[in-house]
């Protein structure tokens, strides 16, 4: 089985639930469950544009302590980027890049996974012209979504379904492995 997995990170109350539930009903079809595969509120099988993957919501109990945050966000990561190959690395527009959002972004930058950086609770228009700031985390343009009313979804789904490779991560590695053509490695990650 190969279907790609696509990971929803980002630090608490960014929206990543919210997220995780807009793009499934978003998405053109449910894909029936299949053998070996348990299907529940944060893995859910996806298909658009003819193309299918496996969405992740890394979400879930929040601790109360900054420090447990912290270390519950970074373990995040680290699952995210050992095992997706599309990483949707998801921040808060309304209050801008944190702390915490510029540690993943450090950390993202080192990986060879895909990782798209999605503005979130853009809700209109106005809230645009914030978006921009969000570039100095280093990771490209972000994406802007508003994950409560469906805004520009249709435009993330559009660039996971771009950016998804033919095959699942082990796959892909071992592929690469074979070939040498990726000159980056997971050991220049701590
Ligand atoms: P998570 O902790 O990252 O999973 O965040 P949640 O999905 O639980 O959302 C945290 C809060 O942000 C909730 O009150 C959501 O209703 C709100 N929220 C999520 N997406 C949006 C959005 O696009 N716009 C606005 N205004 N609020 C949002």
């Amino acid at each position: 089985m190969s279907r790609p997995i696509v990971a929803i990170i980002g630090r608490p109350n960014v929206g990543k639930s919210t997220l995780f539930n807009r793009l499934l009903k978003k998405r053109a079809a449910i894909v029936d469950d299949e053998p070996g595969v348990t299907r529940d509120r944060n893995y859910a099988p996806c298909d658009w544009s003819g193309k299918s993957f496996y969405l992740v919501d890394t979400g879930g109990f929040v601790p109360a302590s900054k420090n447990q945050i912290e270390k519950m966000v970074r373990a995040q990561v680290e699952v995210a980027v050992s095992e997706s190959d599309v990483i949707l690395f998801l921040v808060d527009n309304k209050v801008g890049a944190q702390e915490i959002d510029l540690q993943i972004a450090k950390r993202l930058k080192r990986t060879k996974k895909t990782v798209i950086l999605v503005a979130n609770k853009v809700d209109n228009e106005k809230e645009e012209t914030d978006v921009h700031l969000l570039n100095r985390l280093g990771l490209g343009t972000p994406v802007a979504v508003s994950a409560e009313t469906g805004r520009n979804i249709g435009e993330l789904l559009d660039r996971v379904t771009e950016v998804l490779p033919e095959t699942a991560a082990e796959e892909v590695e071992e592929e690469q492995a074979k070939t040498g053509r990726n000159g980056k490695t997971e050991k220049e990650e701590t």
